[in-house]
């Protein structure tokens, strides 16, 4: 230990030559498939084995103490990295974000301001000008923020900001709307309570059975709000929506707003990076007209949790949500600041991890994943409607797919799975009744994994 606090190197080469050794062994156990995907053990039990009340109490931790209690760690977490893992819509992350991930932990380049990390700075200001691009929005601008629930609030906000202006300062008018559909992901309506407009004011828009928004009848749905005395400030469309991974219709949905001079947000949280498959992204036709977008890079961009982007396509619309003096950012002599146009006022080097991946795999190479990944959801939907006693609803867009098994209790069925931890793998209602649900991610997943979900389940329902 040295005597002023500062990093004893060896100790830190020592223990971060163990991580490497550690993660690897881990990454490959888990990419193999040979460990269970998930434990459950309680919270008061796992406290015991790892020990926490001792190492807070005392401290004294040493390299060789920590291997072991990170070995523990490690087996006790969700290995997203396995091909039995089908949940949530969360990456297992390449190593180029990874090392972004250790780079920022040691050298702590908060760069919400220029000064504070000029190259992290710098770097997010490029992976953005992609993104822009990749959107389609050449006078845009944006900002990288601490996921998609933040980047859906600080795009609702410039929403606000254009509707309202003064908002900011003399507080939210109280006739203020906002239109989306019930299938919207649930941080759209916290965002409008937190913004002041409350839950009431998100006037549903009408669906189909699958849950997207009838196009046809978006009328009524902006007569609905207007009848009832109030003012839509943005209608929110998904690209793709959480619980079934369908797209919206964005184009005539954005010429509808366009017609009504209505703001457009469009929630690509999961699905923007259709964008990057060529065969894909045609999904996203249209998004070109909105005026704002999210997009996560910690879904299916391969980073860990959490980076999103907000983007809009006039820059000074970021600049007045946060009523800065609109200061289109640009390359000057003493940099820029992107504090101004987040909620957040330190942050991480978030652009580094989408870039490192970027620079390792090439945008092809991120591509081809969202497309593979894509692919194999919808041969999991072939397989599955072979087979007897599968209900699949709909042919999936993405790499989410829900599914019915016989006519029990489909939670019982994923309990079960999580319980042996041989699969994990979520649920989601569809036109109001319970569905399976997977979300085809980790790179190592493939058929034979998929088949053999297949065959569990049926043994499962059948039992
Ligand atoms: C995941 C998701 C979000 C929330 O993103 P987080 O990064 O988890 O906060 C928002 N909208 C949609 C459509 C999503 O799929």
């Amino acid at each position: 230990m040295t005597p002023n606090h500062a990093w004893d190197i060896d100790d830190f080469v020592h223990a971060a030559e163990m991580t490497v050794q550690g993660l690897a062994a881990y990454v490959r156990e888990s990419q193999d498939g040979t460990a269970p995907v998930i434990r459950r053990r309680p919270p008061g039990e796992l406290a015991g084995r790892l020990g926490l009340a001792r190492w807070i109490r005392e401290g004294g931790m040493t390299p060789e103490s920590y291997q072991e209690w990170l070995d523990t760690y490690l087996v006790e977490g969700t290995r997203l990295h396995h091909p039995a893992y089908l949940a949530h819509q969360t990456a297992a992350p390449d190593f180029p974000a990874a090392l972004a991930d250790f780079v920022h932990g040691a050298i702590n380049n908060p760069m919400a301001i220029y000064e504070m990390g000029a190259a992290a700075a710098t770097v997010e200001f490029e992976v953005l000008r992609w993104m822009l691009a990749k959107v389609g929005f050449p006078e845009g601008g944006g900002v990288l923020t601490h996921g998609g629930s933040l980047a859906n609030l600080t795009a609702l906000l410039a929403a606000r900001a254009a509707a309202a202006p003064d908002a900011w300062t003399d507080g939210v008018p109280g006739d203020l709307a906002l239109l989306a559909p019930p299938s919207a992901h649930y941080s759209v309506t916290r965002a409008a309570a937190i913004l002041g407009l409350g839950e009431r004011a998100v006037v549903p828009l009408d669906v189909d059975d699958l849950g997207r928004i009838d196009v046809t009848r978006l009328p009524e749905g902006l007569d609905r709000a207007r009848r009832a005395g109030r003012r839509p400030m943005a209608l929110v469309a998904a690209a793709c929506a959480t619980g079934t991974g369908l797209y919206d219709d964005l184009r005539p949905i954005g010429e509808f707003c366009a017609e009504h001079d209505l703001w457009f947000h469009v929630d690509g949280a999961h699905g923007a990076s259709a964008l990057l498959s060529e065969e894909h992204r045609h999904l996203l036709d249209g998004v070109e007209l909105a005026d704002s977008v999210i997009w996560d890079a910690h879904k299916m961009l391969r980073t860990s949790g959490l980076v999103a982007a907000v983007l809009v396509r006039r820059e000074g619309d970021l600049d007045a949500a946060f009523r800065q003096r609109a200061s289109y950012l640009f390359y000057g002599d003493q940099g820029f600041d992107l504090i101004g146009r987040t909620v957040e006022c330190s942050k991480a080097a978030l652009g580094l991890k989408v870039f490192l991946n970027l620079a390792w795999r090439g945008e092809r190479g991120l591509g081809e994943h969202v497309a593979e990944r894509y692919a194999a959801a919808h041969r999991f939907w072939e397989l599955a409607r072979e087979r007897p006693g599968f209900h699949c609803p709909y042919e999936p867009e993405s790499n989410i797919v829900c599914f019915r098994y016989g006519d029990g209790d489909q939670a019982e069925i994923r309990e079960t799975l999580l319980e042996e931890g041989s699969f994990h793998l979520t649920s989601a209602e569809v036109g109001g009744v319970r569905h399976l649900r997977v979300t085809v991610i980790a790179p190592a997943t493939d058929d034979k994994t998929l088949e053999s979900l297949l065959d569990r389940i049926a043994a499962l329902g059948d039992a």
